[in-house]
C-alpha cells in the first residue's frame, strides 16, 4: 500500500478486511518486502514528487517491469500511466501501464459524480462508482483489457497483466471486488515465484 499521500487508510481497511497482511509503504525497503502494491487516490503531482524524493520511483518501476501486481485508483492510475494528458508542469509518472490518461477529465462542473457500471469481469450487481476529479483512459495499447467504460466509450477501469487501474474509488463505499481481483493477482504471482 503506497502511503506517501492520499486515501491509503481506506485501502488498508479494505485489504485488511479481506484478510490480507497489508502495510503502508514509504521506502524502497518496504516495497521490496511487498508481494503487491495499491496506489491510492489523492494528488498525483504530490505523489509523483514524493516518490522521487523518497527514492521509490525507480525501484517501483523496476518492480512493475518484473511483474509486481499493482492496483492504482484515480491519482494512483495516473502514476501508473505511460502517458499523461493534462499533466502539471514537470509532472512525470512511474509508468508501466500502456495507457494515456486524461487528468481531471470531467472538468469543473462534474468534478465529483457517481455512476453505476456494469462490469462483466465482476458480474452482478453493478459497481457503484464514485468519481472525484477523476482521470479517464483515452488511449490504450493492445495488451490492455478495458474492464469498464462510460456511456460515451471512455475507459474507467482496465487491466494489463498484473496491473489494475480504476478512475474511481471502490475503497470509499464498501465495494471490495476490485481489491479481491488484485489479491488474486498477488496470490497467483506469489505462487509462480
Ligand atoms: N485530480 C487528481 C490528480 O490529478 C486525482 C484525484 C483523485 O485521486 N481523487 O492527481
Amino acid at each position: 500500500m503506497l502511503a506517501l499521500q492520499g486515501d491509503f487508510r481506506e485501502h488498508l481497511a479494505v485489504l485488511t478486511g479481506l484478510g490480507a497482511d497489508a502495510h503502508p509503504v514509504r521506502r524502497a525497503s518496504e516495497l521490496g518486502a511487498a508481494d503487491g502494491l495499491v496506489i491510492p487516490g489523492g494528488e498525483s503531482t504530490v505523489m509523483d514528487k514524493l516518490s522521487r524524493v523518497f527514492g521509490l520511483a525507480g525501484p517501483l518501476r523496476a518492480a512493475i517491469d518484473a511483474g509486481l501486481p499493482v492496483y492504482g485508483t484515480c491519482a494512483g492510475l495516473i502514476l501508473l500511466a505511460d502517458r499523461i494528458d493534462g499533466a502539471a508542469p514537470g509532472q512525470q509518472s512511474i509508468g508501466g501501464f500502456d495507457i494515456t490518461v486524461q487528468r481531471n477529465a470531467f472538468g469543473t462542473q462534474a468534478e465529483s459524480f457517481e455512476a453505476d457500471l456494469t462490469i462483466e469481469t465482476l458480474g452482478a450487481p453493478p459497481v457503484h462508482a464514485v468519481f472525484i476529479r477523476a482521470p479517464v483512459i483515452t488511449a490504450a495499447g493492445p495488451a490492455v483489457e478495458a474492464l469498464a467504460t462510460l456511456g460515451d466509450g471512455r475507459i474507467v477501469a482496465a487491466r494489463q497483466g498484473n496491473l489494475l487501474g480504476t478512475s474511481f474509488h471502490p475503497e470509499m463505499n464498501g465495494e471490495t471486488r476490485f481489491h479481491e481481483l488484485f489479491l488474486d493477482l498477488v496470490d497467483t504471482a506469489r505462487e509462480r515465484r
